[in-house]
């Protein structure tokens, strides 16, 4: 009878032959810390409103009020939760396989609080504001003041999350760097991710065509599935988790 870690054992397997590794994370890698993904959500904000008008140049120019309340209620959830088990043992390969990159879509935080280094964030992070006018970036806490819209330091303009929104380009350094990441590396992990926004979803396909063997790691089927040389099915930190006691036994 095979083992019922066999797909764990295999992606260990795999991850040890690896000399460039790339992991492409979304949403669903933070939702065993308790945040909502994009698709899922069926309450609070992400229910009421339309987030198309929470998250465009255009829902900002109608109401930066209510914007920004929605990102401020985001960043205090981001706050409040923790690194999960995916995010921890996604910052220990990192140190375990001769070549590391993280790609990710999500803007909460989480991995850099895991100990990641240097991930190449294609849609920003809350981390950040951006001034409207000038384009000075600041730390998030510049926005920390009463007013509903906060305003630049050094010109007056609306400051914004520095995010991508609905309709924006990716920030272009960073979307070259991972497309050329993709094109180099040998092993691609696509992790929580509904591979359905793009140009996000170049990543793992990029890394797919130029030769890499994919592997995703996803409760649900995704627009990847046909794609990957292996899918495993199970919650993100369920999964991380077993993989480094995997690992462990071996490399010690
Ligand atoms: P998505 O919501 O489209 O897809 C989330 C995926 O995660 C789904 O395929 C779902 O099946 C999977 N998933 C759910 N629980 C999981 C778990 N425990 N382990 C592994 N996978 C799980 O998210 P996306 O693909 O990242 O794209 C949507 C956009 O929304 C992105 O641009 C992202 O920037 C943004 N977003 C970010 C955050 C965040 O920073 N945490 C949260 C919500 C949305
Ligand atoms: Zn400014």
């Amino acid at each position: 009878m095979p083992s019922p870690e066999a797909d764990l054992e295999d992606l260990a397997a795999r991850i040890r032959k690896s000399r460039h590794l790339l992991v492409f994370t979304g949403a669903g890698v933070s939702r065993e810390s308790g945040l909502p993904t994009f698709r899922e959500a069926q309450s609070g904000w992400w229910a009421r409103y339309d987030p198309m008008k929470l998250a465009s140049a255009e829902g900002f120019l109608a109401d930066p009020a209510l914007v920004w309340s929605w990102y401020r209620w985001r960043k205090a959830l981001a706050r409040a939760a923790e690194p999960n088990a995916a995010h921890h043992v996604i910052a220990w390969l990192e140190k375990r396989v001769p070549r590391f990159t993280l790609v990710t879509q999500n803007v909460d935080g989480l991995h850099a609080r895991a100990g990641s280094r240097a991930a190449i964030e294609l849609h920003g992070s809350l981390e950040r504001v951006r001034c409207c006018d000038c384009g000075a970036v600041f730390p998030w806490e510049t926005a920390a003041s009463e007013e509903a819209v906060p305003r630049c330091p050094s010109c007056s303009g609306r400051l914004r999350p520095d995010v991508v929104w609905f309709g924006e380009a990716l920030p272009e350094a960073a979307l070259t760097a991972a497309l050329a990441v993709a094109e180099a590396c040998d092993l691609c992990l696509a992790v929580g991710t509904s591979a359905l926004v793009y140009p996000a979803a170049w990543v793992p396909q990029m890394a797919c065509a130029a030769g890499a063997a994919l592997v995703e790691i996803n409760p649900e089927p995704t627009a990847l599935r046909s794609l990957a040389a292996l899918s495993i099915a199970r919650p993100a930190g369920e999964a991380f988790a077993k993989l480094k006691a995997l690992l462990d036994d071996v490399s010690g």
